[in-house]
């Protein structure tokens, strides 16, 4: 079935009917249409699946796709025009040009966290830049994974966009298909198993990672309002955001201090007793759960790290000086537990950060500008926030992406379309003037050639 499914996207693709700017726009506008009109229902999957609460649901999932979509289709027109860049004196006279053409027939497939964010906002892109699409949610989300869909196929011909849904079977069926671009956002591990088979057809990917994103806290800062922003940022979506601080690294001058103002902005954030709160999500799946627990095991507790079995809910944990070696230091925490460790001198931070490959995202407070350069220049990161987290995100104009361990590409806005199109370089010329001197005999060439090299000389 995925076999035939792929041919037939193909075969629509070489129709030419995506690379008609008013097909996809058309498109984008009844997919626009739907979201809206599903834009409760989807909520509601969302809070099926890990009782996701609404407002986090709307603000970091269906608006910001909403908000993709307008960008795409009001930009589309100057996104897909052919750009004219300056030439060259060896070729002159000529007008040379950047096409942007679509891949053809792309796969993209999405991980549990953010279930629908990360599932419409790649396509928004593939479609917007011409191509059929591919889309394969997680099955850890159910619910959300059963809407897209219902919404995908009452819009599009299958042919056109499809989704498949299913584990690591159908992944692994889709992935020994032959694709134009494959889009993958997911762990590092099994990013490593998309990039290998997608080497077998030189397939070119986005892969949109993991890792262990470390947050920096000098002695200069303001400590509750970094209290406050650093909680909501590792606790929105209950700690399971791709770029939420991992871990914190604090000046050992203030550590009791951001403690004591972490736990005071966790009870404002969630009340006395977490388990009870509207405002914080439970962890999406079992295995994860299990990680979870194990992770806390033989480590020291700040604060929180309550557990319930029957509903997989962990209240907001904070670990004091975990040991690099440990379960909850060896891989990305991807939940409500954060680490608190303290250092002393910027060889302390240097020893943590070196110990893991390249984070998807870096975060420091601080005021001094000094420090913070040195930091900004001195690591590779995908990319950051000073003094907040998470919002670089909220910018479709900053691309949005990994580095080394965390990642291949990026995408958002602008990037996406990109990063779903080929870019042909074309360097027009007319018949006229014909300049001999490229043609041999070179010999006239070379006594041109010696004369301007005395003249620049
Ligand atoms: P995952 O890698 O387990 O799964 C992602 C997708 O791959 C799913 O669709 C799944 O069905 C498929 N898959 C799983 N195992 C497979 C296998 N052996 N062969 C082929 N396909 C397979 O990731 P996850 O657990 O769903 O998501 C969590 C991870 O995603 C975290 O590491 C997180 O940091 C990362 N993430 C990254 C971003 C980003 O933008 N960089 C965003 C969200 C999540």
């Amino acid at each position: 079935m995925i076999t035939s499914l792929v041919k037939k996207q193909k075969d629509f693709f070489s129709s030419g009917s995506t690379k008609d700017l008013k097909f996809r726009k058309t498109y984008l506008k009844k997919l626009q249409k739907a979201l809206t009109y599903y834009e409760d229902q989807i909520c509601d999957t969302l809070y099926e699946d890990f009782k996701k609460p609404k407002f986090e649901s709307l603000a970091s999932e269906t608006q910001f796709v909403l908000f993709e979509l307008k960008e795409a289709l009001k930009n589309i027109d100057s996104w897909s025009r052919p750009k004219r860049v300056s030439g060259t004196w060896i070729n002159f006279p000529s007008s040379d040009w950047i096409y942007s053409e679509p891949y053809g027939n792309v796969l993209i497939m999405a991980p549990w966290n953010y279930p629908f964010l990360l599932s419409l906002s790649p396509l928004i892109g593939a479609l917007a830049a011409g191509n059929t699409a591919i889309l394969k949610p997680s099955e850890f989300t159910p619910a959300t994974s059963g809407i897209i869909t219902k919404i995908i196929a009452e819009i599009f011909p299958e042919e056109y966009v499809t989704v498949i849904e299913g584990g690591i079977k159908e992944s692994q069926e889709l992935l020994s298909q032959k694709f134009d671009y494959i889009f993958f956002t997911g762990s590092t591990k099994v990013g490593k198993i998309v990039y290998q088979k997608a080497a077998e057809n030189l397939t070119p990917v986005t892969l949109e990672l993991g890792g262990k994103s470390p947050c920096i806290i000098d002695n200069t800062v303001s400590i509750p309002v970094t209290a406050k922003r650093i909680a909501w940022g590792k606790f929105l979506n209950c700690g399971q955001t791709c770029i939420a601080p991992d871990y914190l690294l604090v000046h050992k001058d203030v550590k009791t201090k951001l403690v004591e103002a972490l736990i005071k902005s966790i009870k404002e954030l969630y009340g006395n007793s977490p388990q009870e709160s509207p405002d914080l999500a439970r962890i999406a799946h079992n295995s994860h759960y299990n990680t979870l627990k194990e992770m806390l095991i033989g480590e020291q507790l700040l604060f929180g790290g309550d557990f319930n079995d029957k509903t997989l809910f962990i209240s907001p944990a904070l670990v004091d000086e975990p040991d690099l070696k440990s379960k909850i230091m060896e891989d990305e925490i991807f939940g409500p537990l954060l680490p608190i460790i303290s250092y002393d001198s910027e060889e302390d931070i240097k020893k943590h950060l070196s110990h893991y490959g390249k984070p998807l995202a870096l975060y420091i407070f601080s005021k001094n500008k000094k420090f913070r350069e040195r930091l900004l220049n001195g690591y590779s990161f995908g990319g950051g926030v000073i003094n907040d987290t998470l919002l670089h995100i909220t910018n479709s104009k900053l691309p949005f992406g990994g580095v080394g361990a965390s990642g291949v590409g990026h995408y958002q806005g602008k990037y996406s379309f990109e990063s779903f199109s080929h870019q042909k370089s074309i360097i027009k010329k007319r018949f006229w003037p014909e300049i001999p001197f490229r043609y041999a005999p070179y010999k006239v060439t070379e006594k041109i050639a010696k004369k301007l090299k005395y003249l620049f000389n």
